[in-house]
């Protein structure tokens, strides 16, 4: 209907994503465009109806969002009409006077990350994101007997065939999807308990850690959504003798990853094991209670109240890569953080413990 000049403005879609009030769960809606944002300040803050979402009363219901990271949407991709790509941004969320809402962990991230002594230390993180497909009822995980348990773990992990592998369409597509949108996702693999899969995103410094992860988790999502599957964060979702999810945590600064780095992850580990409490507080979104279920110092975990680390081992807090000990440098592995924790509140809290000795 538009005059012609209305109808030659590029037009393009633009997904604002934001974390919720539950501090787990992803939420999106759309806006036009009509222009090609640059960098994610170019693009309008936006509001929802927080009260819809568990981030404000219905009273005063409105809450702002901030685009803060730009990705290209690989479910969009590019427009038929005018070639342009539609964008995802993610965003955060502030109250009526700009101040971060409960769950915006951002904020103090960003802060954090940005302050000189961090942000000369040049810290990077690789998170390991695991995570289980399930079927659309939501209980029976994806390919399980209903009702019933596949056989013990064991051919599962890495594996390959029917009977081993559930889902590996929707991981590839999360894979490429990822690729597109332009997360440095660095690798996937089946896990132990089947139809449980991991992705791993990184090496990412600061604050990025973060946005890539919630990005390449709302992509998750969005992929399992198309294949009429569910994604589960749960940290352990099926109790017994099944293996739990989460998101081991790789970390190093400049002088780790420099020759002679090896004493470096030392003093860290140390720094890190006078602060274990602190840190089981904020990884997991219940203060400790989701990884009680996961950390017993079985299947691959150690015990949620004992702090321990060492070299090559899977059943401690903090593992030294193989690799990094016979170099003599490289980063950690902190094995902690549950599958469900938010990565703004992990890397925080380990670049705090370990390079500014502080709460
Ligand atoms: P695992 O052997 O525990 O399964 P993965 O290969 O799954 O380890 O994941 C290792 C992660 O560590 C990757 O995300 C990778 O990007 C990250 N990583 C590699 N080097 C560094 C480093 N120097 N600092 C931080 N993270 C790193
Ligand atoms: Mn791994
Ligand atoms: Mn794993
Ligand atoms: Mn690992």
């Amino acid at each position: 209907m538009g005059s012609r000049s209305e109808r030659d403005v590029a037009k393009i879609r633009c997904m604002y994503i934001w974390i919720d009030g539950s501090g787990e769960s992803v939420r999106s809606k759309t806006r036009t465009l009509d222009f090609v944002p640059k960098t994610p300040d170019d693009l309008p803050v936006w509001n929802f109806d927080g009260s819809s979402t568990g981030q404000s009363s219905g009273s005063d219901s409105d809450v702002y969002l901030r685009p803060v990271a730009l990705f290209d949407d690989p479910f969009r991709h590019d427009n038929a009409e005018n070639g342009l790509k539609n964008r995802l941004a993610l965003c955060e969320t502030e109250n009526a006077a700009h101040e971060p809402t409960r769950t915006n962990h951002r904020r103090s991230c960003r802060r954090t990350m940005s302050t000189t002594t961090i942000a000369d230390a040049t810290p990077w993180f690789g998170i390991e994101q695991e995570y289980t497909l399930f079927e659309a009822d939501a209980k029976t995980p994806l390919g399980w007997p209903e009702g019933g348990f596949p056989g013990p773990q064991g051919p599962y992990y890495c594996g390959v065939g029917t009977g081993r592998i559930y889902g590996r369409d929707v991981v590839e597509a999360h894979y490429r999807a990822c690729l597109y949108a332009g997360i440095k996702i660095a690798g996937t693999n089946a896990e132990v308990m089947p139809s449980q899969w991991e992705f791993q995103v990184g090496p990412c410094e600061g604050i990025d850690m973060g946005d890539q992860l919630w990005m390449a988790r709302y992509i998750l999502l969005r992929v399992a959504e198309d294949f009429g599957i569910v994604v589960s964060f749960d940290p352990k979702p099926i109790c017994g003798d099944w293996n739990g999810a989460g998101a081991h945590t790789n970390y190093s600064t400049i002088s780790m990853r420099e020759s002679g780095g090896l004493k470096h992850i030392e003093s860290a580990i140390e720094r890190l094991q006078g602060r274990h409490k602190d840190h089981i507080r904020v990884y997991d979104p219940k203060g400790g209670q989701d990884n009680a279920r996961r950390l017993t110092g079985r299947h691959e975990t150690a015990d949620i109240k004992t702090f321990s680390s060492g070299i090559a081992d899977r059943s401690a807090s903090i593992r030294i890569p193989r690799h990094v000990a016979q170099e003599g440098c490289g980063y950690l592995e902190d094995r902690r953080p549950a599958s469900n924790c938010d990565p703004y509140l992990v890397t925080e809290r380990i670049v705090r413990t370990t390079i500014l000795d502080e709460d």
